[in-house]
């Protein structure tokens, strides 16, 4: 379909052409003045179509280099048609457009497409134990968020007793000219009843929406990592027109300890061990996160070395053989050396093994 022959133009036509063409075409064919005119309806629609490419000039540019794609959805006309307004013809010359005439409708029908809005989400840091970090738990925590407001249920407006609508008198209809015609409408406020029956929730300023305190609690898995980020669905702000609430993002800070380290699964502690403990073997304390243990330190043991604790690291509540382990790693220590007999003894043990611990450093 050719824009241009719809509007009885030739391709050369001037925007005042366009714009003289589509007044008079549109007037013709307006549906008010065709009632029942399904054919007449069609060539509304059609002239409609046409001056919304040919009356823009970016559009019409395109469409000259046969760019164009199809056009923008037209709004019906709802309007009611109620005739001429003669004495507006005088300003014919200051030429209303079609669009200009329905610009009310056109805005208004774009407005009232309100769709629910999802809720905003909300992202919160929080410092859990180096033990809550390794057993999980459930920590509370407070956040202020926007809450659906409690006096409107959230629709912004609370039922009143019916009152006369203030924008249109309780008459429930709109008359307005523009160009050469007069319309009525139904009144936007009042949706043509005439009378309110509601009125702007004063709770909320009519936002429906609140912001409240709130304790959530956020469930820690065994084993987080420092950093991650937690999600607790739907605790974000409330949606607004009934749309869902967004998500609280929970970013996890798992506080050191003051003597284990974490390495995945596995826990680590240094644990200082006498040189007569490591020389002759011992057995000893030591720590982890379910308290004390006894470990078998064997004869000869080397400072640095790592033993194993089986099971007493992170754990895994799926499959307890997935348990991490405590590593614990012997550090030598050698006691304050006082008494002579002592020293005595530390120089009778050097005369027994003249061994030159450093040689390795110089072969
Ligand atoms: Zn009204
Ligand atoms: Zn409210």
């Amino acid at each position: 379909m050719d824009l241009y022959s719809v509007l009885d133009l030739m391709p050369a036509a001037t925007p005042a052409d366009v714009e003289r063409a589509y007044l008079r075409l549109a007037r013709r064919y307006h549906p008010g003045i065709n009632p029942g005119d399904r054919l007449a309806a069609e060539r509304f629609r059609q002239v409609q179509e046409a001056y919304e490419v040919l009356g823009d000039p970016a559009r019409r540019q395109q469409y000259d280099r046969g760019q164009h794609g199809r056009p923008v959805a037209t709004v019906e006309a709802t309007i009611a048609f109620e005739g001429f307004d003669f004495s507006a013809m005088a300003q014919g010359a200051e030429a209303a457009t079609f669009s200009e005439m329905f610009a009310d409708v056109f805005q208004d029908a774009a407005r009232r497409v309100i769709a629910p809005d999802r809720g905003a989400s909300l992202e919160l840091a929080m410092q859990v134990s180096f033990e809550e970090g390794v057993r999980g738990g459930a920590v509370p925590v407070s956040v202020v968020r926007q809450e659906r407001c409690a006096a409107c249920a959230g629709a912004g407006v609370v039922a009143v007793a019916p009152v006369a609508c203030p924008a249109c008198g309780g008459q429930g209809a709109a008359r307005w000219a523009r160009g050469h015609m007069v319309f009525t409408k139904a009144c936007e406020r009042c949706g043509g009843s005439g009378h309110m029956t509601s009125a702007a929730c004063r709770a909320c300023g009519s936002s429906g929406l609140q912001a409240r305190s709130e304790v959530v609690t956020v469930r820690i898995p065994p084993g987080i990592e420092t950093h991650a980020r937690l999600v607790v669905p739907g605790r974000g702000h409330a949606g607004s027109r009934g749309g869902a609430a967004g998500d609280l993002y929970v970013t996890i800070e798992v506080r050191p300890h003051a003597i284990f380290r974490r390495d995945g699964r596995d826990l680590h502690v240094t644990v200082p061990v006498a040189i007569h403990e490591a020389a002759l073997g011992a057995k000893i304390e030591v720590p982890t996160l379910d308290g004390p243990v006894s470990l078998r330190v064997p004869p000869g043991t080397a400072a640095g070395t790592r033993l194993r604790v089986r099971g007493h690291g992170v754990p895994s509540p799926d499959n307890p053989d997935a348990a991490g382990d405590l590593w614990v790693e012997i550090q030598v220590v050698l006691p304050p050396v006082r008494d002579e007999r002592s020293k005595a003894l530390l120089r009778e043990f050097a005369r027994l093994n003249p061994v030159d611990v450093r040689a390795h450093l110089f072969s």
